[in-house]
């Protein structure tokens, strides 16, 4: 893993009321104890954020929006700025995420945009790229992995590089119970960090941290952090769970 720090994130995607969640959040800030080699980052429901950020304010949790818009404020119904995230408590965004993706439609054009927007606000941001079932038995997951890659980010530059994260999650693995095996992970980040130093450097794709996700649970994450290109992971449904998530931050 180099010199990069890991990162355990959670999705909580559209669960959590503000009761539950704040419990949530608090059981699984219990967890994280004194690390230095590792960061968490959560992210709730936009409504929950700053009673989260408010509850956890002591704490090295990284509260993050699941998704966030590329204009500070505007006739944008329905879209949350980046002012509007730092403003409730979080300091990070995911963009790009596989469900935004296929039932929002959002195209690799939108995700570049919210991940320029939320950069230029300061925000640290996790593009997510993936392959589905049918690419990737069709042959194209790494066409489709290069594809994302290039136009996600598209004009960000070396130095922004340093505020981006990559989530390799293939949608079929997501949700479904389905991992991809700790080889199959691997080869598609060694893969990633190769096209990150074509787009870029050497030095720039080393220090970028790539996450896997796709239904990680407390019994594939140690298998899946040993890997030397896997910097941490983007966790689901064993998010919701403080024991499981706090098994999965704690890995060996
Ligand atoms: C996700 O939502 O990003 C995800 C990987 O979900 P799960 O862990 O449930 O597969």
């Amino acid at each position: 893993m180099g010199n990069r720090k890991a990162l355990i994130a959670g999705n909580w995607k559209m669960h959590t009321g503000l009761v539950d969640g704040c419990k949530l959040a608090v059981d699984v800030e219990k967890q994280c104890s004194q690390f230095s080699d590792r960061e968490v980052l959560l992210a709730p429901p936009f409504t929950t954020i700053s009673e989260i950020a408010h509850l956890l304010k002591d704490s090295s949790v990284i509260l993050a929006s699941q998704n966030v818009c590329w204009q500070e404020q505007g006739a944008f119904t329905g879209e949350i700025s980046p002012m509007m995230v730092r403003d409730a408590g979080a300091a990070a965004a995911i963009v790009g995420h596989s469900e935004r993706r296929q039932i929002f439609g959002e195209s690799d054009e939108m995700v570049n945009k919210r991940l320029r927007g939320g950069l230029a606000s300061g925000l640290l941001m996790i593009l997510c790229i993936g392959e589905t079932l049918e690419e990737r038995e069709g042959g194209q997951t790494y066409s489709v992995l290069e594809r994302q890659l290039k136009k996600g980010l598209a004009d960000i530059s070396p130095e922004d590089m340093g505020q981006v994260v990559i989530a390799y999650e293939p949608v079929w693995a997501i949700g479904t119970g389905k991992t991809a095996s700790k080889e199959q992970a691997q080869e598609a980040h060694l893969f990633i960090r190769g096209v990150v130093e074509q787009l870029y450097e050497k030095k720039v794709a080393e220090q970028t941290r790539i996450l896997y996700g796709g239904s990680v649970k407390p019994s594939n994450v140690d298998e899946l952090m040993a890997q030397p290109d896997i910097d941490g992971a983007l966790v689901g449904g064993a998010a919701l769970d403080a024991e499981s998530f706090g098994r999965i931050i704690n890995f060996n």
